[in-house]
């Protein structure tokens, strides 16, 4: 980084202030090779990794430097390390860096030289070796001064000027448009009786940017307009109007500093509330940018509007509502709701002018770094994007794998861009709905019933139909079902008139549609030869994922080519992507209706219907659970049901109580038909072959209460003798005088609940 040059003898009776430095070379001329100590070895190989070394240095293995090093490569501000002495060649001074600042001497002389302190350093200084003696400093010849930079051309004038800055500024002042000079407008900017302002606008459409300012005087001259590109995506309103914000700062910046004027007092306008709140409310932060700064709404730009606003603070920003020449005539408009109507006209204008879209963003000073997404400067939702990148492929393997499409279908055939569009835009119900939906998630009949088959049937709470799955719910022959499939084709005829959409496109669209509700194929030989391509492609990805959004990309481009075909003026909505997620959502809005009436025929429409409902499916869930009475124990049949089920009916009315008897016993009784089955696998006897059931359990009420239900100990704590008595009696037959010796002879006898051998 840094290049040093030798020194001469060090005098006998100077004392070395260098301790900073760790590069020497001995010698006055560098032509003896001298070795130097360990420790200097070490200081050099350190000093090295920093030092940018020239063809000119030669070093030898020994880590000696041969050669002299050579000027200094960067002035003595752009370096990190703080340095003790500075000798300026023009004035022949020497600096001392002391605590308060730079103490300037006369150098090579005897005696005490002290003049004054400053804090600033003159430009042309440079770095030098310097020793302290008895009479002042002393400043060993043959220092090398800064290596002279290539310095651009002195711009010859403003325009000059302009060309010479950063790619960003180029861009922010690409298009600068008025009727007086560059010098006429800086002394008029400079006048504060001419009360300046300006407004700015954005522009924003198909995801591209762009931005207009005007600035005019009180008399109502314009002195001067601008326009240009905003880049990064996502795009929107804010951003683009920061640009336009940073344009005029960064204009009157630079008018500032080539002209070396003072500025007027000036307004300057903007139709977005917010970026004005944020713009003043950072302008007044004194704290230093943190990192999470940067993830910030358009951070790159906000952070170069607000160090320019700091550098030009007789510069203020105020709101005006946009627009306003919509409800008033332009003439009688105020003078900042005029510029902000010419602002909003320069947007339009270059909008028209320019294809930045796929551009990415240059980097603004200060912003040190951007987040690029595909090729695009991420301007917001940093977070959203990584995870996007990370899972997007996932998703679509996921996808493709579930709805069986080809390669080429899926990756090359849809229109994505139409599907995401729809999916970020849909507002006719809860977005959950959209997610399982789209993904065959929807809890039907066919997908509840695998958690519980006894309380979710898997039926169609409509039909006769046994498994409700998801295309069950959409092609329901139910009167009352299918009106939707009546409707939805209204709507779709009703919208699609209404934004120029091809009548042929119509025809395919609404005829695909029936034919699949209908589950009929579409005879293709009816389909005009010049969209047969399009319906074989949508035939490819299937027409039910047609009705998800995944559309063949032939459906934009064919109504485009209408349009212009029939010389149809080409307007936001219909055509491209605005055009087919309008389309789309209308689809998705009548699932979401169509959903809702599923849910009214299995839950109930009303109050009443509902609890109805509710305790219907408790008694038919109650009902499977008395039918698989037979196949539990004689100890669970008696705990835990009542004789009949209409006993259990006539006890527990409400349809409360009887889905607390559902959660409560129904996995038990399930264990314990398990429990049945296994021991019959394996062949064991139950207990009930065994022994007679002599002692009922105690009478109980099978509704549980809220407190969880403790376990009888009757049945596990009491001798089993108090329940059973033995079927048959192995011999020789025992004197059955107590029950603990007919306890202890059936122990020896047979013991179904161990697994030791029965005795021979
Ligand atoms: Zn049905």
């Amino acid at each position: 980084m840094a290049k040093q040059q030798s020194h001469p003898a060090q005098a006998p009776n100077l004392k070395s202030h260098n301790t900073a430095r760790t590069v020497h070379t001995p010698g006055t001329n560098g032509n003896a090779h001298a070795t130097y100590g360990v420790t200097h070895k070490l200081a050099l190989f350190t000093a090295l990794d920093t030092i940018t070394i020239s063809s000119q240095v030669q070093i030898d293995k020994g880590a000696v430097v041969i050669s002299t090093l050579g000027k200094w490569l960067h002035p003595h501000e752009k370096l990190r390390r703080v340095w003790p002495y500075y000798y300026d060649p023009t004035k022949k001074r020497l600096f001392v860096r002391t605590s308060a600042g730079f103490s300037q001497h006369r150098y090579n002389c005897l005696q005490p030289t002290v003049q004054r302190v400053i804090t600033t350093l003159p430009q042309l200084c440079y770095r030098v070796e310097c020793f302290e003696g008895h009479y002042g400093f002393y400043v060993p010849r043959g220092q090398h001064n800064v290596l002279e930079e290539s310095r651009p051309p002195t711009p010859a004038c403003f325009q000059d000027f302009l060309d010479s800055q950063p790619g960003w500024s180029r861009d922010m002042l690409c298009t600068l448009e008025s009727n007086f000079s560059y010098e006429e407008i800086a002394s008029k900017l400079r006048e504060s009786q001419h009360h300046p302002s300006s407004a700015c606008d954005g522009s924003v459409a198909n995801n591209q940017g762009t931005f207009g300012w005007s600035m005019n005087l009180k008399n109502g001259t314009t002195i001067i307009e601008g326009s240009g590109p905003a880049y990064g995506l996502p795009m929107d309103s804010y951003r683009a109007e920061a640009y336009g914000k940073c344009s005029i700062l960064q204009f009157l910046f630079l008018l500032r500093e080539y002209y070396d004027l003072t500025l007027a007092p000036m307004q300057v306008y903007c139709d977005n509330e917010a970026l004005v709140k944020n713009v003043n409310k950072a302008r007044e932060q004194s704290r230093p940018q943190f990192p999470n700064d940067a993830l910030k709404v358009s951070w790159d730009v906000l952070q170069a509007v607000v160090r320019l606003a700091k550098l030009l603070p007789q510069i203020t920003f105020h709101h005006i509502r946009g627009h306003q020449d919509t409800q008033v005539v332009l003439d009688e408009l105020s003078r900042p709701a005029k510029l902000n109507v010419q602002a909003d006209k320069l947007a339009g204008s270059y909008q028209c002018l320019s294809s930045h879209k796929n551009i990415q963003a240059p980097m603004m000073d200060g912003t040190n770094c951007h987040l690029i997404y595909d090729g695009q400067t991420v301007a917001s939702k940093h977070r959203k994007h990584i995870r996007d990148h990370r899972r997007t492929k996932e998703l679509k393997t996921y996808i493709k794998q579930k709805t069986g499409m080809s390669e080429a279908a899926f990756f090359a055939d849809i229109d994505w861009q139409s599907h995401e569009r729809s999916v970020n835009t849909f507002k006719d119900g809860p977005h959950i709905f959209l997610v399982k939906f789209l993904h065959g998630w929807l809890p039907v009949g066919k997908l509840v019933s695998r958690y519980n088959l006894i309380k979710y049937p898997s039926a169609c709470p409509s039909c006769d139909e046994p498994v409700e799955d998801s295309k069950h719910f959409l092609t329901c022959l139910n009167p009352e079902r299918s009106k939707w499939h009546a409707t939805l084709t209204t709507s779709l005829w009703h919208r699609c008139e209404s934004v120029d959409t091809n009548p042929a496109l119509l025809d395919l669209l609404l005829w695909g549609l029936n034919h699949w509700l209908q589950g009929a194929p579409i005879p293709a030989h009816r389909v005009p030869e010049r969209i047969a391509h399009l319906l074989h492609s949508q035939t490819s990805i299937g027409w039910d994922n047609f009705l998800l959004g995944r559309w063949s990309k032939h459906w934009t481009t064919l109504q485009l080519q209408y349009l212009q075909r029939n010389h149809i003026e080409v307007k936001k909505k219909n055509h491209g992507l605005s055009w087919s997620s309008n389309i789309i959502r209308l689809m998705w809005d009548h699932c979401y209706k169509e959903w809702k009436t599923r849910n009214s025929a299995r839950h109930g429409k009303y109050v009443e219907d509902k609890a109805q409902r509710r305790l219907e499916t408790a008694h038919r869930g109650i009902r499977d659970l008395y039918d698989l009475k037979p196949r539990c124990s004689l100890q669970a049949q008696q705990h835990y049901f009542y004789p009949t089920v209409e006993d259990h009916f006539c006890r527990d009315t409400d349809a409360r109580s009887l889905e607390n008897w559902l959660e409560t016993y129904q996995p038990m009784i399930m264990q314990n038909i398990r429990h049945q089955r296994n021991n019959s696998d394996r062949r064991l006897r139950q207990i009930d072959d065994v022994f007679h059931l002599i002692r009922t359990v105690p009478p109980r009420d099978p509704t549980p209460t809220m407190a969880p239900r403790q376990r009888t100990p009757t049945l596990t704590t009491r001798p089993i003798n108090t329940y059973f008595r033995p079927h048959r009696i192995t011999s020789p037959t025992p004197t059955l005088e107590t029950p603990t010796t007919t306890a202890r002879t059936t122990s020896t006898s047979y013991n179904p609940t161990t697994t030791a051998p029965r005795p021979p």
